[in-house]
């Protein structure tokens, strides 16, 4: 079991990208990622808000 983030559960006019990862921390370093091809730069308080959106995946 891993973990799962859709990038449109943190912005609702975000794309249809769903971000995996093994651990919180991996799924996070990768949105981190996903969200400069938004043009957003993570800060700390994007990164605790999205931190708790990520859900267990079967
Ligand atoms: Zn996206």
């Amino acid at each position: 079991m891993g973990k799962i983030l859709c990038c449109n559960w943190v912005h609702p006019a975000g794309c249809d990208a769903a971000i995996r990862g093994e651990t919180v921390e991996e799924v996070l370093a990768q949105a981190e990622v996903h969200a400069r091809e938004h043009g957003i730069e993570a800060n700390p308080e994007l990164l605790e808000m999205v931190r708790g959106l990520i859900e267990d995946e079967e």
